[in-house]
């Protein structure tokens, strides 16, 4: 196996759940979303520890990740979060895969394909765009809506949801904002019952929501970034903890490599593309077979990420390469060829940083820093 490879601590991932799943009442459902392969971590082996710890939905983004979960041997129901393409729904009916819809012409789509598969009660769930500006019929449009994916005769209505745009935030506008979405949400729902129609399953919170919000939790949850084991914003450890409801999320995935060569550097001599990094004394560089190329990218170079060796911290030298990088180690170290690197992950493997921290350094969130390793990583599945 290459040196480049993402630790996933499936054991953190199902700590994570479990401890999500104490801030619920007793009945509560959990929909753990593994999409976009499971934040990066791989959505199979993450689907399957879910569904071990109870989880009663997945969900993913696109059909072809759900097919995937289905070719895994997954029988456990799927969401899907986004809208497919026409072509996709012959796929997603085959696959038992569970659309959000909100609109005539998408559900009389999938209400033919469920016709000519001879589907008896495919489950959809009405989507209400409460104020995400995203996926979702307005709230006053839900109970005519309700009522023609009841008129299909071939779909169910299983579930209605909604999706939070600021629950993360805890500006004073951003409470505010969320306690409309919520409102909202519950006159569709209502409005559906009124209607003499059954809204089914309701859910709207994320992860953000799942910890901060529990008069959201309805009839499920739908926490993601935090099964991963990072903060959803505001809603972080220290806030949690003031707020007397502490959870000790811990992160899932440790990206590691190893030094595979070290160069003595004379003063004077220059690191990577560009020559952006020129030796101000004597020194001794390392060469790490990790790049953008694995989705360590290239706006890390200069940001002030550091790698840790054997506990210690090394700063990134010139431009990230596409297969490669180089950091210092110093003109005294006593770092070896081949020692093992890590460049993010958890403490227990020896990380000076967090995907966290290096988002905050970066100017994103955790999620695009995990979501973004590509597929020449190799996943490592350990519990
Ligand atoms: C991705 C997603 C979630 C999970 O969001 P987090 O911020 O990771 O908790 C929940 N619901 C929907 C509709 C999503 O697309």
């Amino acid at each position: 196996m290459r040196s480049t490879k993402a630790i996933i601590h499936l054991d953190n991932f199902m700590h994570n759940i479990n401890a999500i799943r104490a801030f619920t009442k007793p009945g509560t459902k959990m929909c753990i979303p593994v999409k976009a392969d499971a934040y990066g971590h791989g959505s199979v082996e993450c689907a399957r520890a879910a569904l071990e710890c109870g989880v009663e939905y997945l969900a993913v983004a696109a059909v072809d990740e759900g097919v995937e979960l289905r070719e895994n041997g997954i029988k456990a129901p799927i969401l899907l979060f986004s809208l497919c393409d026409p072509e996709e729904i012959k796929t997603a009916v085959e696959n038992d895969i569970t659309p959000f819809v909100f609109d005539a012409e998408y559900i009389d789509l999938f209400a033919e394909e469920a016709k000519r598969q001879n589907k008896k009660a495919y489950p959809v769930h009405l989507a209400v765009d409460t104020g995400m500006g995203r996926i979702g019929c307005l709230e006053d449009e839900a109970a005519e809506m309700a009522r023609h994916i009841a008129e299909t005769k071939v779909l169910v209505q299983e579930g209605t949801m909604t999706h939070f745009a600021v629950s993360d935030d805890k500006a004073s506008s951003s409470i505010e904002y969320t306690k409309l979405q919520f409102q909202r949400f519950q006159e569709a729902i209502q409005s559906i019952k009124d209607a003499g129609l059954n809204p089914g399953i309701c859910h709207c919170a994320n992860s953000a929501a799942s910890l901060d919000l529990p008069e959201t939790h309805l009839d499920m949850i739908r926490p993601g970034i935090i099964v991963y084991g990072y903060d959803a914003g505001d809603v972080n450890s220290q806030y949690l903890k003031e707020k007397e409801t502490p959870i000790d999320l811990k992160p899932v995935m440790t990206l590691c490599t190893k030094v595979s060569a070290i160069k003595e550097f004379k003063k004077g001599m220059s690191v990577g593309y560009g020559r952006t990094w020129i030796a101000d004394r004597d020194t001794k560089i390392a060469v790490l077979p990790v790049g953008y190329g694995d989705g360590f990218v290239r706006r890390f170079s200069t940001s002030g990420i550091q790698v840790s060796i054997n506990g210690k911290s090394y700063p990134i030298r010139g431009r990230i390469c596409m297969d490669q990088c180089m950091i210092e180690l110093g003109p005294d170290t006593d770092v070896k060829r081949w020692d093992t690197v890590v460049l993010f992950g958890c403490k227990s493997d020896g990380a000076v940083m967090t995907a966290q921290d290096i988002a905050d350094k970066t100017g994103t969130i955790s999620y695009e820093i995990t979501t973004v390793l590509t597929r020449r990583v190799p996943r490592v599945f350990v519990r």
